[in-house]
């Protein structure tokens, strides 16, 4: 069964993901003469940044959420289905999604990523990911249930591991998680759970390699340990995790903790869809594509952000997998398709890196921007304000900013809420 578009003597543009790339394509095409038509499996944009905050009960899911029908409200010319690609059958140019199939002249595909779990075998199954709002909104729940179960017993083993959050990789989203945890112990559960000893809580933020934020300079790297620190945040480097069986973690050089929660945030791969044959697709999953994110060997079918794969000499195993890239990407995908629609030539991508940071609880943050670095109160401020800048939608903007004031003057998480009882 064909998805039911109007037919049209454009031709039709079709991009599967509403995330950062999506956005942008869909919204600097929509004044060409295309037909565009938007795929995503979720109605709405995710800001996916601040995950980690919806995580720990410091904002609203709704909050960096931004529905795609008000999106396209003001743009008529984006037609918008909610479906799920599952294949796609490049030689025939069709799509194949959970409501049927669809024809395409050109296709882009900004999927983004998924969770990379290095063929381990039982941890998937138990460590909590952080890709999705709904995801985040498990974690939440999991993490006061841990608590709500804590009370229940005078086992102080099991009590001990259910208050034992391990974070598993040293990246921004790891640091910024560990922080948010570090933040939830010194601030807010000592007042919501004083039958408890939170001096016992303990929080490990465990990184395969020999340091955090291995994308950031030294400075950065180190301060952020001196942060985490006094945050009371356990941290283990050099220390690659091998299985993970919803009670212990098991480490590559033998060492076991306790710990009823494990956050996953070590790696991710593209998520390309099945169909495409495995001679277009490179290192992590990605999609080899040339310096016009044109798919190699397949015209017509282009891959941008954290799905593309761009080889390039200041960048030889692809660009950061990072909002900003998907961003640029986007933005030049669009322009050279209105060129070429003109007879234009076309313009190579080159990436314009504005910096890296990093927040590691309140007031503390860590910030380069190339041979500027600055760590602390104002490096906070800067990463409230860049964040604050890119979320999608007005409202979304305003609720951030009242629940960052909020929790700022009362030291509180409003939204430490089990709405939905997790249940694995
Ligand atoms: C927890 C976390 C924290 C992060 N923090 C930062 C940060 O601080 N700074 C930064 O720059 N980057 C950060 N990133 C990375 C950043 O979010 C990504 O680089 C960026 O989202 C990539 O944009 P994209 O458009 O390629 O993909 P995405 O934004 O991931 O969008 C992909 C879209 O495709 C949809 N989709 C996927 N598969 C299918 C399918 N088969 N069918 C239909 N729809 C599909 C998804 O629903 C999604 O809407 C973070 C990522 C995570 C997970």
């Amino acid at each position: 069964m064909e998805i039911n578009i109007p037919d049209t003597n454009k031709p039709r543009v079709v991009v599967i993901g509403a995330g950062f790339a999506g956005l942008i394509l869909a919204k600097k095409l929509s004044s060409a003469d295309f037909q565009i038509v938007l795929i995503d499996r979720h109605n709405y944009h995710t800001f996916q940044p601040l995950l980690y905050q919806v995580a720990t009960g410091g904002l609203e899911p709704g909050s960096i959420a931004h529905p795609l029908r008000k999106f396209i409200k003001r743009r008529p010319q984006i037609i918008l289905r909610m479906a799920e690609v599952t294949q796609i059958e490049t030689a025939e140019k069709v799509i194949q999604t959970n409501i049927g199939s669809l024809k395409y002249d050109l296709l882009i595909l900004a999927t983004g990523s998924k969770t990379n779990f290095f063929g381990q075998q039982q941890l998937p199954q138990f460590a909590m990911r952080m890709k999705t709002v709904p995801q985040a909104l498990d974690l939440r729940s999991m993490i006061l249930q841990h608590f709500e179960e804590a009370l229940l017993t005078t086992d102080m083993k099991l009590r001990d591991a259910l208050t034992t959050f391990v974070v598993v990789g040293g990246g921004p989203t790891g640091v910024e998680t560990a922080g948010a945890l570090g933040e939830l112990k010194k601030h807010v559960l000592p007042n919501d759970y004083p039958e408890l000893d939170i001096r016992r809580m303990q929080i490990h933020l465990i990184e395969a390699g020999p340091r955090l934020l291995a994308g950031m300079s030294d400075k950065a790297s180190s301060k952020t340990i001196d942060f985490l620190k006094e945050l009371d945040v356990n941290i283990w480097l050099n220390s690659p995790v091998a299985e993970y069986d919803g009670h212990t973690v098991q480490f590559a050089g033998g060492k076991q903790l306790s710990a009823a929660t494990l956050i996953w945030s070590a790696g991710v791969i593209g998520a390309t869809p099945a169909g495409i044959d495995a001679s277009h697709i490179g290192r992590g999953g990605r999609l080899l594509v040339n310096e016009f994110n044109e798919v190699q060997g397949l015209p017509g079918f282009y891959a941008v952000g954290d799905v593309a794969l761009m080889t390039t000499e200041a960048y030889p195993n692809g660009h950061p997998m990072v909002a900003p890239v998907a961003i640029q990407q986007a933005s030049l995908l669009a322009q050279n398709l209105k060129r070429q629609l003109a007879g234009k030539p076309l313009k190579p991508f080159k990436y314009f890196n504005k910096g890296s940071m990093a927040t590691i609880g309140r007031n503390r943050a860590v910030v380069d921007i190339g041979k500027v670095r600055f760590q602390g109160f104002f490096a906070w401020f800067v990463w409230m304000f860049v964040h604050l800048m890119s979320i999608v939608g007005f409202r979304n903007k305003m609720v951030v900013f009242v629940d960052w004031f909020w929790n700022y003057l009362s030291y509180d998480r409003a939204l430490r809420l089990i709405i939905r009882p997790f249940k694995r």
